[in-house]
């Protein structure tokens, strides 16, 4: 209502937060900017909706202007009040970079336009930024289930299948209720084929990414073909439920190299995590609903660099540790999470 509204311009950054016109920015093949970092929303068991929505509204009064969302994140209904609050603050539309994602039971025909048009009303907006199909598999599986769980009609990757969704992710750039589409959770030999059959390249791809899991081959792969890497769970995900740990996962935030580099320019390891990633040239989007923690972060990307020996330091300290194995989707008995990500070179067969 329009008496709730605050007045134009009122939304002012803090004092102490970061003008957002000095955030590094990332130049797309479109020839479109991005923020090199945004704050991710994925709150999971520990931080319910309003938590989230609260920390979307403080972080761009800090700074932040790309925000990481996904309707399986069960909030964009609440992240869009703030997004709303935002705009009605003075911030233009075309300041903000929002992503959202299309979930993996939204992939059959005429459900990804119902999908995107239900995020678009529940964000508040009339474009997206960007929308990614959020994992290569169509397989459904209740949002807080065990990783032993698995759905009776999960299927592998089908490579037809998947581009028959993606004509659809065409159609919303065609449409203009997307700006760029991309993609998530693929592999090399998955790119490859979407690739060649692609009418519009997948402008981003988002991925795991952080000091124990580089990924330089695939980081590498989608570099020279002009898609932009972003990486999620850029710290490590510390906060991660315990069912999606597993005793060999390692502690980013623990390694000495990360520690000793944290001690010396006096910020926590989180932060190192995060000025290595961008230097790098991803784009993270490390989650937190705590202002400290949020404008930390930020501030880092703004100020002094890491050097080439705390770069080069990092880079050997990868240990191919990935945290998120997505075991959910797996299609049939007795298989392996790594079958997912197609480990052979070869995309994983039925
Ligand atoms: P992160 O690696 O971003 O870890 C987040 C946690 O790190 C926070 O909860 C917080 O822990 C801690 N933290 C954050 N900033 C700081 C800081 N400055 N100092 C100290 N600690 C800090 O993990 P996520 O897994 O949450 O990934 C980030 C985002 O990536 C998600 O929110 C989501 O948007 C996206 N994502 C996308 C996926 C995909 O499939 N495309 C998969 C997974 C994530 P605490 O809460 O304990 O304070």
């Amino acid at each position: 209502m329009a008496d709730q509204r605050a007045e134009p311009g009122a939304f002012a950054v803090a004092a102490d937060g970061v003008d957002p016109a000095s955030v590094p920015c990332r130049t797309l093949a479109s020839g479109a900017r991005i923020p090199a970092v945004g704050l991710g929303t994925f709150g999971s068991d520990k931080y319910g909706p309003e938590e989230v929505a609260a920390a979307v509204l403080g972080a761009a009064s800090v700074g932040y202007r790309h925000f990481d969302c996904a309707s399986v994140y069960a909030n964009e209904a609440q992240v869009g009040r703030s997004l709303r609050a935002i705009l009605d603050g003075g911030v233009r539309r075309e300041e903000l970079w929002i992503t959202s994602k299309l979930w993996n039971d939204k992939h059959g025909e005429g459900d990804v336009a119902a999908s995107c048009e239900r995020s678009l009303r529940d964000l508040g907006l009339d474009y997206l930024d960007l929308y990614l199909v959020h994992w290569p598999f169509p397989n459904y599986h209740p949002p807080g289930c065990d990783v032993s769980s698995r759905s009776a009609d999960a299927k592998p990757y089908i490579h037809e299948n998947y581009m028959k969704t993606w004509r659809q992710m065409e159609a919303l750039v065609d449409r203009g209720l997307v700006r760029h589409i991309g993609t998530s959770n693929m592999t090399i030999p998955k790119l490859r084929l979407v690739l060649r059959d692609a009418r519009i390249r997948p402008a981003c791809n988002e991925m795991e990414l952080h000091p124990h899991f580089q990924q330089p081959e695939l980081f590498d792969f989608v570099v020279e073909n002009g898609i932009l890497p972003v990486g999620y769970s850029p710290i490590g995900s510390p906060s991660r439920p315990e069912r999606d740990r597993t005793p060999d996962d390692t502690v980013d935030a623990e390694d000495p190299v990360i520690v000793r580099i944290a001690e010396r320019i006096g910020v926590h390891p989180a932060v190192v995590c995060i000025k290595w990633a961008v230097q790098r040239g991803q784009v993270p989007i490390p989650f937190s609903v705590k202002r400290p923690q949020y404008l930390a972060t930020l501030g880092a990307v703004c100020g002094e660099p890491l050097t080439d020996r705390d770069m080069a330091d990092i880079a050997a300290i990868d240990r191919g540790c990935r945290l998120i194995k997505g075991q959910v989707f797996l299609w049939k008995e007795g298989q392996s999470w790594e079958d997912l990500w197609d480990v052979t070179g070869e995309i994983t067969p039925a």
